[in-house]
Order: structure tokens, then C-alpha cells, then sequence
């Protein structure tokens, strides 16, 4: 398998090619609220199954309601909070997960969810595993954006996109544990991340994103953001536009929406991507109909 020092300068290239194309415009997270680490909870568990648009019209309706903390939260009735958030999927259950997630930050907590995110990363992530809805990739969404951690999040998207670009030959994004994925990424941005880069023009963006917060978490909240809008104005996991201009979507913060992206030549990433240069080593399960492919026929 490619070494993790290639990796990490795809990872950077990659990088710098989706900021150089969204970077002025992704808004990540929405603080639509005043605590923005309790905003960044409701919203993680919301979004499970769910596109955001949905999520961060039902955070403005519990907002609104005055339910955006965890005592009001865990105090309302859970039939009136399903309600609330009624459009999401699952949302009964998500509503008793809710609730007994707020007891805890109470009980355990003081009702503040910065306390439930500090301490060691282990035991930050241990401690949000053990509450209910909250699996590795909630977890580590809420530890990045709402505890400013340095944590890469592998969601359907990270795996999709890495496939397709067929980031490592020879490692299945698409199939390998969670903390798997993270490790390796991690692992091959680390010498980056800590060391700063200040050469080559693709790094620029990379290096401003560290300098920014003098850790590597504003870089991956970055990435996280870049590689979801890469996903669902391009990369899409069927009929990725990869040489159409991006697909339009709605969102309530308007910041959010890449409008320019409606009007692009393409995916941004398509000159590095394996898939559209028919050049993967492995086939990912939906195969975007590349230039290579397009050749080869
Ligand atoms: S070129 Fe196509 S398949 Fe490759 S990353 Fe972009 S949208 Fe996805």
C-alpha cells in the first residue's frame, strides 16, 4: 500500500483543491443558538439518517420553542419534542435519546455539554459512546465541532470520496473499520498538521487553516466540511457529476450553498481521481463515468 507520507500529500492536495473551489463559502457548524457545543449535540444525533436541510430547520424550531438546552430539553414532553423534530428520521427515538442524553449532561455535568467534552480524547469519546444515539462518527462530529478537537470524521462521504480518488491503493475505504480509516488518515496528516507548511502553493490553504487556530482541528472541521460539499454538489452516490456543474441544494443558511459550484465545470477533484481517469486500482461500488471510462469505450 501507498506510504503514509504519499497519502498525507494527496490528502493536502485534495485539500487545497475543494478550498480553493468551496473555501469562501462552507459555513461549518451553523450556530444557530448561544451554545454552540449543545447546538453541535442535537444537531449530530438529528442528522443521522437525515439530510441537513431537514436537521437545521428543526434545530431553528426547538430554538424558537426555547428548548435549545439541555434542561429544557430534558424537561419538555418527549411526545411535543418528536414532534419538533418530527421531519427527521426516527425521530420518537431520537427524541428519548435526546432527553436522556441532557439528563446525563446534567446530572454528570452541570448541564454544561463543555464539560462533557473536555479531558482526554479517549475518555471524551468513551464517555460520549456510552450515551445513547452517539456512535464513533457522532462522537467524533461532536468532539471536532463542538470540542474543537483534531479528529478526521470517517462518514459515508470520507469513504465514498477516498474510494473514487482511490486515495491508498490497496486499502477499502468503503469497507474497513471506522478506526481503521481515522488512523490512517490521521496517521498521514499528522507530520503536516504539527509541522505547519509553507512551500508549495497547493499547502497555502492547509497552511492557513493551522495557522489559524495553531492546531490541526480547524483543518479537519475544514476538511470535513470541503469533503461534504464535494459530496453532495458532486460526488454523489449515484450519477456523481463530475463534469456538470454542482447539484443546487437548499439550506436555510444560505452561507452553506456553493452557489458559484451551480455554474462550475466540474468536480474539482477530477483531475486527481482515479476513478474519473479510469485509472483505479480497485472498483469502487458506484463507479462515476469517468473520462477514462468514457475512452476506453
Ligand atoms: S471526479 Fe467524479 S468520481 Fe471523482 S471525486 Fe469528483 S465527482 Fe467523485
Amino acid at each position: 500500500m501507498t506510504g503514509d507520507r504519499a497519502i498525507g500529500e494527496r490528502l493536502l492536495a485534495c485539500f487545497a483543491a475543494l478550498d480553493e473551489h468551496f473555501g469562501h463559502e462552507p459555513h461549518w457548524w451553523p450556530v444557530l443558538t448561544d451554545d454552540p457545543p449543545f447546538e453541535v449535540l442535537v444537531g449530530a444525533v438529528l442528522v443521522q439518517q437525515t439530510r441537513w436541510e431537514t436537521v437545521e430547520a428543526a434545530i431553528v424550531r426547538l430554538r424558537d420553542a426555547g428548548l435549545m438546552s439541555p434542561m429544557a430539553l430534558a424537561t419538555t414532553d418527549a411526545n411535543a419534542l418528536a414532534a419538533l423534530i418530527r421531519p427527521c428520521a426516527f425521530h420518537a427515538q431520537k427524541s428519548v435519546g435526546l432527553q436522556a442524553i441532557c439528563h446525563e449532561i446534567i446530572r454528570r455535568y452541570d448541564g454544561n455539554t463543555g464539560r462533557l467534552l473536555s479531558g482526554e480524547r479517549s475518555e471524551v469519546r468513551a464517555r460520549l459512546l456510552a450515551l445513547p444515539r452517539i456512535g464513533r462518527e457522532t462522537a467524533d462530529t461532536i468532539m471536532l465541532y463542538g470540542g474543537g478537537w483534531p479528529v478526521f470524521v470517517v462518514d459515508a462521504y470520507a469513504r465514498r470520496l477516498f474510494a473514487r480518488l482511490d486515495l491508498a491503493p490497496g486499502f477499502d475505504f468503503l469497507r474497513m473499520p471506522y478506526d481503521a480509516v481515522q488512523h490512517l488518515i490521521e496517521r498521514a496528516l499528522a507530520p503536516f498538521l504539527s509541522t505547519g507548511v509553507t512551500t508549495a502553493r497547493e499547502n497555502f490553504h492547509v497552511h492557513r487553516a493551522v495557522e489559524t487556530t495553531g492546531s490541526g482541528a480547524f483543518f479537519f472541521a475544514q476538511f470535513h466540511a470541503l469533503i461534504i460539499e464535494a459530496c453532495v454538489h458532486h460526488c454523489l452516490a449515484r450519477n456523481p457529476r463530475c463534469d456538470q456543474p454542482g447539484l443546487r441544494r437548499s439550506f436555510i443558511d444560505h452561507r452553506k450553498c456553493a452557489t458559484h459550484c451551480q455554474v462550475c465545470h466540474g468536480c474539482p477533484l477530477r483531475w486527481r481521481c482515479a476513478t474519473f481517469n479510469g485509472t483505479a486500482t480497485s472498483r469502487p461500488d458506484a463507479v462515476a463515468p469517468g473520462r477514462g471510462q468514457a475512452d476506453r469505450a
